[in-house]
């Protein structure tokens, strides 16, 4: 990231179709960046990027990203972070959450400590923060997370004490002893909470909706579903999820996680505006089949488009960057592309508290832009106003 004009870089992205810039529709017409923010004019002579034949889309933001090219983000080293996110820049990705799975104590606060370093210093402009996945999550529902690292409520609650500086989103079990407290300490330093790997009632939701939890990890993965233990039916929280009406969640398309027919009852239920595309991206992404990686404290193992667990016994996140999962998500569902870029933009922005600075093309936002051919394959990505070549990491 060198060279670059202190505040970022001047743009002017012409020729193309502008779309998910702001709330309506698709234009024809250009984005102009000034020292990395969108802006309506810029003085300063901004670099030309032709954009015909493309649609012009803010940055993409993935607020669920483990990791790449064999960097698990809960090792402490400064450049394996920087490699990783390196490697969903290329692919498109100029926002992230950094995606801690379960670990230990000490190495999840040195992660901490190190995404607090990066933010602090500007060495990894595509860094929002830190989205804790656990390690308060209902064993039951664990899916790749190392039972051996879960852990309760009340040791979660004293390991955040005070409140590291990075951390951004929390993904815990809402229906766990002490969950309540650890909720209504987080919302109330400003962090999202979310549920998941969970297997909250109806009621569990309805009751920590109102201590501010907001989001929804990854439908289907690690939620409780429907059982009818007598004559009644019970709902889990796949089916709480489906029937909420304020919460955003997740939803991993990378064609492994979830067949044509859930993506779209997903989309049905809960429309752009609350579904985010995620990636659930691990440290596998852009490793060959075959080869083995650490997702938090847990062994996952590359297969050809997706990862899984030792055993076989669970998906393990996926090796697919965000980019990836925008055409899929408009050939299962038939999605409009306007939606499909929503989903990966202001969307996912908003369930981090990130909009309108990312997912957005407003004036003031970040100068973050990625040119889509029209098969949404990324073509160019633009980081605060500095054009980058793209994409990384071939097809799909
Ligand atoms: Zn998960
Ligand atoms: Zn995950």
């Amino acid at each position: 990231m060198s060279g670059q004009i202190p505040g970022g870089g001047c743009a002017l992205v012409h020729s193309g179709t502008v779309v998910g810039a702001a709330p309506g529709p698709a234009y024809r017409g250009r984005v102009v960046i000034c020292r990395g923010r969108v802006s309506h004019t810029c003085p300063h002579d901004p670099v030309p990027v032709d954009a015909a034949g493309c649609l012009v889309s803010p940055g993409l933001v993935d607020i669920h990203v483990h990791g790449a090219l064999g960097h698990d983000l809960t090792e402490a080293a400064p450049a394996a972070w920087q490699q990783a996110l390196d490697a969903h820049l290329r692919a498109g990705t100029t926002t992230v959450l950094a995606t801690l799975a379960s670990t230990s104590p000490a190495r999840t606060a040195a992660a901490l400590a190190t995404a607090a370093e990066l933010l602090a210093g500007e060495e990894a402009p595509t860094l929002a923060g830190v989205h804790l996945e656990g390690p308060c999550l209902n064993r039951e529902q664990r899916g790749a997370h190392d039972p051996a690292h879960l852990r309760t409520a009340a040791d979660v609650l004293d390991e955040l004490t005070p409140l590291p500086g990075a951390l951004r989103m929390v993904t815990l079990a809402p229906e766990l002893p002490g969950a309540d407290e650890l909720i209504s300490y987080l919302t109330g330093h400003g962090v999202r909470v979310a549920a998941g790997h969970s297997a909250a009632t109806p009621a569990d939701l309805a009751r920590t909706r109102e201590l501010g939890m907001s989001h929804l990890a990854h439908l289907w993965s690690g939620q409780s579903a429907l059982t009818r233990p007598a004559l009644h039916r019970i709902p889990g929280l796949l089916e709480a999820s489906l029937a909420s009406d304020e919460l955003t969640a997740e939803v991993i398309a990378d064609g492994h996680h979830l067949p044509a027919a859930l993506l779209t009852i997903a989309l049905r239920c809960l429309g752009p505006e609350r579904l985010c595309l995620v990636s659930d991206a691990t440290a596998g992404t852009g490793l060959p089949p075959g080869s083995a990686f650490q997702t938090g404290a847990s062994t996952g193992r590359v297969h050809d488009g997706y990862a899984a667990t030792e055993d076989r016994t669970s998906l393990c996140g996926s090796v697919t960057p965000l980019a990836h999962t925008l055409a899929r998500m408009r050939e299962m569902t038939g999605a409009p592309i306007a939606d499909v870029v929503t989903m990966a933009t202001a969307t996912p922005a908003r369930a981090a508290g990130l909009y309108p600075l990312k997912g957005s093309l407003l004036p003031g936002a970040d100068g973050d832009v990625v040119l889509l051919g029209p098969d949404l394959t990324v073509r160019t990505v633009v980081l605060r106003g500095h054009p980058y070549p793209g994409p990384w990491g071939g097809g799909r």
